[in-house]
């Protein structure tokens, strides 16, 4: 209570602008994880790492947009190229030229693409790569895991249901358990009739548990036997290593037949994307009699087009990547050392990373169930006191580096874990 009033205190200009939006907004909000007790503080500006809030308080940006910031705030190559699309008019109706570069940009990251479509989300690519799947199989049933998030539709509270709750006839297996996925899908009802099995090759949203890649071939066997399509939703995870994704790092012989991409590949603007096999991604093609439809009026917007085209030709080079994968593998392992011997413990690969607290060793959490029940009293009192201090980071922990955190950043980050480490050490 003294934390909140503190809070409070501090940042009057947010909490009439929350007020204001809860007269409006249900619980003033229209992005359910942006929310945070007492109330969510407000952003005026940002650039680089470092964000302004309406009270003047400046915080440095570890949450990164939930990995769509990936090139930090009013970066001036993606801004000159936003600029520049502006001043030649917006929503053309039409084809522009930005779209067939970006695609091509995109295909040359990830050879397992041979064909692609934008759309305006993450949630959308998902959307329709699931229901190309089905389509293009003639059967029904959707495999995912258990605390997988493949976008916000409806996403039900109780238990973990539907990682994507659009009306599929879902079979839900354990994370990293391979076994558990034959075994489901080898019950008479299923084996027939398995669309496509959909994994993100790092559990992202539910705690930045990687994905084994023992586990990840396993799924791509799994799939070709029962003539399923594999679909990598690779929405978070495109940027680690060497900005070639997860499955930059797997064999030919594990590729994915469709992967989902989303955030930081729209340069900051919205963006999703899906694609894969050529006979598959076919199905699209409008020169085709009876072709599917894609609609979305916002699919080839320019901005988005303009943005993620400036982004991954002059900025985000393999060898930007892998400097930034390395950063947060370093940042990782000083989490960890600081909190030794402390109910806090740090998953995640590369950029991206979690916070948690529980008992659970960090080397055996193995999918998200394996922190539930940690202590969310303790993840709100660290969320809090890291704002205190001028540190962004989501309220659950997540944390998404951008290639605007500096060194600096890094040291005064590690040493405000230490100090609530500390002070909470019992
Ligand atoms: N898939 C994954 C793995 C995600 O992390 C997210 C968003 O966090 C999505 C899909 C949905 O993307 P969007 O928020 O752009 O709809």
């Amino acid at each position: 209570a003294a934390a909140f009033e503190a809070f409070a205190d501090g940042n009057a200009k947010s909490k009439a602008i929350y007020d204001r939006a809860t007269e409006s907004l249900p619980g003033g909000n229209t992005r359910t994880v942006l929310f945070y007790e007492p109330f969510p503080i407000s952003i005026a500006s940002a650039r680089g790492s470092k964000m302004t809030s309406v009270d003047g308080k400046e915080y440095v940006d570890f949450l990164g947009e939930y990995t769509a910031g990936l090139y930090g705030h009013s970066e001036p190559v993606i801004l000159e190229a936003i600029t520049q699309a502006l001043s030649r008019g917006l929503s053309f109706g039409s084809h522009n030229a930005d779209e067939a570069e970006l695609a091509a940009l995109v295909r040359e990251r990830f050879p397992s693409i041979d064909l692609l479509r934008f759309t305006n989300s993450g949630t959308e690519a998902n959307l329709m790569a699931i229901a190309l799947a089905k389509i293009f199989t003639k059967k029904s049933k959707v495999l995912v895991f258990s605390g997988g998030y493949h976008g916000g539709v409806f996403l039900f509270k109780e238990g973990y249901s539907s990682p994507l709750n659009a009306p599929h006839e879902y079979l839900i297996a354990k994370y990293n358990d391979v076994e558990s996925v034959e075994e489901l899908v080898s019950k008479a009802e299923n084996a027939n009739d398995l669309a496509a099995i959909v994994v993100e090759p790092m559990i992202g949203s539910s705690g930045a548990i990687p994905g084994d890649h023992a586990f990840l071939a396993g799924l791509r066997q799994v799939a070709s036997k029962h003539g399923a399509v594999l679909i990598f939703d690779e929405v978070m995870t495109s940027r680690l290593y060497r900005g070639r994704g997860v499955q930059g790092e797997l064999p030919d012989e594990a590729q994915p037949d469709l992967t989902t991409l989303g955030k930081w590949i729209g340069g900051g603007m919205s963006f999703g994307c899906f694609g894969g096999k050529r006979e598959i991604m076919e199905l699209f093609d409008p020169r085709n009699p009876g072709a599917l439809a894609h609609a979305g009026t916002f699919n080839n917007n320019v901005l988005t087009m303009a943005a993620g085209r400036a982004g991954l030709e002059k900025i985000f080079t393999p060898d930007r990547a892998g400097e930034l994968h390395e950063k947060g593998e370093q940042l990782r392992k000083r989490l960890q050392a600081v909190s030794e011997g402390s109910l806090l413990k740090v998953t995640g690969c590369g950029s991206l990373m979690n916070l948690h607290f529980t008992t659970t060793p960090v080397d055996a959490i193995k999918r998200p169930q394996d922190v539930v029940g940690g202590n969310t009293m303790l993840g709100d009192l660290l969320h809090l006191f890291l704002l205190e201090k001028g540190y962004y980071v989501a309220r659950r922990g997540f944390i998404a580096l951008s290639l605007a955190i500096s060194d600096q950043d890094i040291h005064g980050f590690v040493d405000a874990v230490k100090s609530f480490i500390h002070h909470h050490q019992s």
